[in-house]
């Protein structure tokens, strides 16, 4: 099969060659913009499609008016994405034809799960596209794209036999740096879950897990070229069973163990978690691991058991509260934080309330919500479905729920010091923002100097989104850090 794939690529190289006339064709400097729409897992592909068409010749841009190649990276996650595709197509149009009044080329390219779930129809629908990428074969984009440039329209969508995560060019430590201090690291791919209103296993495939030793090089390079924190993201990071080097398979919680060890990682997170593979293992790692933040993100998406159900989450209310008695347990000060999904199939007031309830049983530090968006092609789309009003006005009672509960996190953060990793300058002079252990975000007067350390702060006010605070002196600095 290695040799099949291989002898494809060789054929491929020939095309790039022929359809591009000469290879400086492909190496000739030019610029790239990457927009990306979505979770953090299409930021990390967005870097990672930088990365690998920097070799070819690209270097990243800001400015979509200066670039030769446009790439939306899209999500599919709720309704009006492919609306909201068509309309930024629209835009970058404009931006297109002016490059051409000025005898300028640029392509337009459209990656992630939209162009996944697309497909063609997106090359049908908007002429001015010239390449769709899906979310499994974006480490091809040096050849699609140079192939696109040859004047023909490509779309590659089909799910490779290759491991995309060997292919992908590794990041230059310049644009490393670029990305500060805190970074992502694709651990887990794709879903086997198959919860009745989510389209993610049809657009990110079956769950695939990388092996532990290629995420510790990555995170090396990483921490080498300053990164202090790393957050572990996956569709169902938690349900992560790489590789070990002797060929055993690896819990999340092992992964951890072993990239803690790594120089200069002070602090890791993961994301997103399912609750039904919260494995005591990685509860213990909670207890066990410094580096390891207090904090988690665990979707619930309803406190109805009826709901659940309907939803395939294959868990119950009470499974939910007892991982967070377990959790609480191993670290009593962890920061917990969810997803919901108001106004699902059948949901009544009463399941309603029953999500309301648990909100205030747990006290979320924060949460996200969102009405239910049936999704073509997922069970729960031909369900009978909940008024849009009814969804708006539950969406509202719930947010107000939540606010309350995280003002009421963040208000016990008053008067006390929190350790702090400075992360980039803030809006005003002499300024820097960072992030307690709690995914809190801070700002404090501190040196610019001081961006990639953990520095003590005092907490003096608290604001609706961010903390503000006053950097500790030398002599505060050795007192114990507080939890929450
Ligand atoms: N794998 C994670 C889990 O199982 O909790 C969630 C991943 S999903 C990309 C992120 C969130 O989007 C979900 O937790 C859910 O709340 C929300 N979501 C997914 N499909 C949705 C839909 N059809 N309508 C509304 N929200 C949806
Ligand atoms: Fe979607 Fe998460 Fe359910 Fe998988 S587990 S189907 S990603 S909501």
């Amino acid at each position: 099969m290695a040799g099949q794939i291989g002898a494809s690529r060789v054929k491929l190289r020939n095309e790039v060659l022929n359809s591009s006339g000469t290879l400086s064709e492909t190496t000739r400097p030019r610029k790239v913009h990457v927009k990306s729409f979505g979770c953090q897992m299409n930021v990390y592909d967005s870097n990672r499609m930088a990365d690998t068409l920097a070799p070819a010749g690209y270097s990243e841009t800001a400015d979509p008016a200066e670039a030769d190649l446009v790439i939306l990276n899209t999500c599919h996650i709720r309704e009006k994405a492919v609306d909201k595709l068509y309309s930024e197509i629209g835009r970058i149009r404009v931006l297109k034809e002016e490059a051409t009044a000025q005898g300028r080329d640029m392509l337009i390219a459209v990656a992630g799960c939209v162009a996944q779930a697309e497909g063609e129809e997106i090359t049908r629908r908007a002429r001015a596209v010239d390449l769709v990428v899906g979310s499994q074969n974006y480490h091809r984009l040096p050849e699609l794209v140079a192939r696109a440039r040859g004047g023909e329209r490509v779309v590659d969508t089909e799910f490779p036999l290759e491991d995309k995560f060997e292919m992908l060019a590794a990041p230059a430590r310049e644009a490393i740096r670029s990305r500060g201090v805190s970074a992502f690291v694709t651990v887990q791919e794709g879903c086997d879950k198959f919860c009745t209103f989510c389209v993610v296993p049809y657009t990110r495939g079956a769950e695939v897990s990388r092996p532990v030793e290629k995420i510790a090089a990555e995170v090396e390079r990483l921490a080498a070229a300053g990164v202090r924190e790393v957050t572990l993201i996956g569709q169902n990071v938690n349900a992560y069973h790489g590789e070990h080097k002797n060929g055993d398979q690896a819990t999340l919680g092992a992964l951890m163990r072993r990239l803690s060890d790594i120089p200069g990682i002070v602090r890791l997170r993961y994301t997103t978690s399912h609750p039904r593979d919260m494995s005591e293992d990685l509860i213990a790692a909670h207890a066990e691991l410094p580096a390891l933040m207090p904090y988690l993100h665990l979707p619930v998406q309803s406190g109805s058991d009826r709901i659940l159900a309907a939803m395939n989450r294959r868990h119950t209310r009470a499974d939910y509260l007892d991982i967070i008695a377990r959790l609480r347990a191993a670290r009593g000060d962890i920061a917990l934080t969810s997803d919901f999904i108001v106004g699902f199939p059948g949901e009544t007031e009463d399941d309603f309330r029953e999500t309301l309830a648990l909100v205030d049983e747990i006290g979320f530090a924060s949460a996200f919500s969102f009405m239910y968006s049936p999704r073509p092609g997922t069970p729960a789309a031909d369900m009978e479905q909940v008024d849009d009003a009814e969804k708006a006005e539950r969406l509202r009672r719930l947010q107000a729920v939540i606010v309350r509960n995280q003002r009421a996190f963040n208000a016990r953060f008053a008067g006390r010091q929190v350790e702090v990793l400075l992360e980039k300058p803030g809006r005003l002079p002499g300024q820097l923002v960072g992030k307690t252990p709690y995914l809190q975000t801070v700002q404090v007067m501190a040196p610019r100097a001081m961006i990639g350390t953990v520095a003590p702060v005092l907490i003096t006010e608290i604001g609706s989104n961010t903390l503000f605070a006053t950097l500790e002196s030398a002599a505060t600095a050795a007192l114990a850090t507080v939890g929450a």
